[in-house]
């Protein structure tokens, strides 16, 4: 049902400013109106919507981006996640949890990029994925713990006793990351959090404890 917003009051009404006078003449003359016809300046400008001629225009759908040996890694692994009231800690169940947004390659019935992943126990995996959060909250749970995964995968790399597929598939992960132009801004984060150090980083990286000026 529709509700009047700001209903009317009593003493508001029109017809007590303009009170009909029994004798006299009528309140106000009736006002035609007098519809003028339309001219066009231009009629040319004026057409029937044509049909588009061309064909659907094709979407390209890139791949998926993954890699096996990259979800292999993240099982075992500490929870990254770390949903306050949810997270186990129980490295027992941690896999790789993806991204649940489209702008990481989430689809209707296609999982984000593997890269878009992040190493999550089985109380967080199922906050993110099932759980009556708000997106938003997610997202920030997310974002958070994908600046904590590739601190890992840095730090892994560091690692001499890494197995040679995993080494390769964390150097593939950072690499995709780069290619989409967020790894810097991961790396600037995990630095600021102090989950990094510039030694974790290979060289040419640009951190804001290179800019630093010496200290006295
Ligand atoms: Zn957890
Ligand atoms: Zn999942």
């Amino acid at each position: 049902m529709l509700k009047q917003r700001t209903p009317l009051k009593r003493g508001n009404s029109q017809l007590k400013r303009t009170p009909f006078k029994r004798n006299g003449a009528p309140p106000s003359a009736t006002v035609e109106k007098v519809c003028k016809p339309i001219t066009l300046r231009d009629p040319s400008l004026f057409r029937l919507p044509r049909q588009i001629e061309s064909a659907c225009a094709s979407i390209e759908i890139s791949p998926r981006r993954e890699n096996s040996a990259l979800r292999d890694f993240a099982r075992g692994q500490p929870c990254l996640l770390l949903v306050p009231g949810h997270c186990t800690g129980d490295k027992a169940t941690t896999v790789g949890c993806h991204s649940n947004w489209s702008e990481h390659g989430k689809g209707k019935s296609r999982k984000a990029d593997d890269h878009y992943m992040v190493w999550g126990c089985m109380g967080c995996h199922g906050w993110l994925d099932q759980g009556n959060a708000r997106q938003n909250e997610k997202r920030a749970i997310f974002d958070d713990a994908l600046v904590r995964q590739v601190a890992e995968y840095e730090k892994a790399l560091k690692c001499t006793s890494l197995p040679k597929r995993f080494q390769q598939a964390v150097k593939w992960a950072l690499e995709e990351l780069a290619s989409d132009r967020r790894l810097e801004d991961l790396e600037a984060s995990a630095i600021g959090l102090g989950l990094l150090t510039p030694m974790h980083l290979p060289e040419g990286f640009k951190s804001p404890f290179q800019s630093r000026p010496p200290a006295a």
